[in-house]
């Protein structure tokens, strides 16, 4: 791929263990009132399998944390490594190939396409990269829903069905090309809290099933199933410990539908 050489050349130079780890970061925003400091100086590690959230006010910086690491936003200083590539360097081409590759994003609002099906919108991610056969990207596409729970609504476009199955499409979209790390803005942010704790439900799941999981939120269940809580306020972390929580409950019957299908890769 493009992005090898740097991936080669660079790899030895991120820290053992981490999967995402972010270094002395910073990142200010020129507005007519001035210049707006979003991120200052943000030092950040985290391991493969964390479930890790990233809690603050608005206007806190959350989201351009995430747009660093996701790569849609690029830091004025710092650095981004993520497993092992430095992020900060990849070309804007390079970018959009390693993030297909290794980063699933889900939004607030799911921003799936309206004018195709589910099954489409979820091969959209394979496409893209070219990978696997239109064939296989059809079948995986299908087993993706499936494992979301919307195997009996493939067909149809977004606006037939509800915000939450919505969400999961997404979520099964973000997983298309069985990426490493799972990365979700304000996922539960745009649900009634029945559905949002379906979603995270799901979220939990795909932790136990090997993903590492980053998701900004002001939903405090959210932060009850996370392993990590990351508090940010003024562009600065302010705590980032483990959280000794109670085992992370995932609902009997989601487990019970998924695992009828586990034979399909995530
Ligand atoms: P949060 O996600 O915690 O609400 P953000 O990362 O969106 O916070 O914003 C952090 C700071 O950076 C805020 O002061 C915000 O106004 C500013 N900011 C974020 N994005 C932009 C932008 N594109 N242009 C100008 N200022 C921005």
């Amino acid at each position: 791929m493009k992005y090898s050489s740097a991936t080669s050349r660079q790899s030895i130079h991120a820290s053992e263990g981490a999967l995402i780890e972010l270094r002395s970061l910073s990142k200010s925003y020129i507005t007519p009132a001035g210049r707006t400091p979003a991120l200052r100086g943000v030092n950040l590690s985290i391991s493969p399998g964390e479930f890790a959230v990233v809690r603050g006010k608005s206007g806190a910086g959350k989201s351009t944390l995430v747009n660093m690491i996701v790569g849609i936003d690029r830091p004025d200083q710092g650095e981004i490594w993520v497993a092992g590539v430095a992020v900060h360097q990849l070309s804007e081409d390079e970018l959009a190939r390693w993030r297909g590759k290794n980063l699933g994003v889900v939004f607030q609002f799911f921003q799936l396409l309206p004018s195709i099906d589910l099954v489409q919108n979820v091969m959209m991610p394979m496409e893209f990269l070219g990978l696997y056969t239109p064939k296989e990207r059809r079948q995986r596409a299908l087993n993706l829903l499936e494992h979301v729970g919307l195997g009996g609504h493939t067909h149809k476009r977004p606006a037939e069905i509800s915000g939450g199955q919505q969400q999961r499409v997404a979520i099964a979209r973000a997983l298309a090309n069985d990426p490493p790390i799972l990365v979700a803005d304000e996922p539960t942010g745009n649900l009634d809290s029945r559905t949002s704790n379906e979603i995270l439900d799901l979220f939990s799941f795909l932790n136990t099933q090997g993903k590492t999981l980053l998701i900004v939120t002001h939903d405090k269940n959210v932060a009850a199933r996370a392993s990590r809580e990351i508090e940010i306020a003024d562009g600065q972390i302010i705590s980032s410990g483990s959280i000794d929580a109670s085992p992370r409950a995932v609902s009997t019957n989601l487990n019970a539908s998924l695992s009828m299908t586990r034979g399909n890769q995530l």
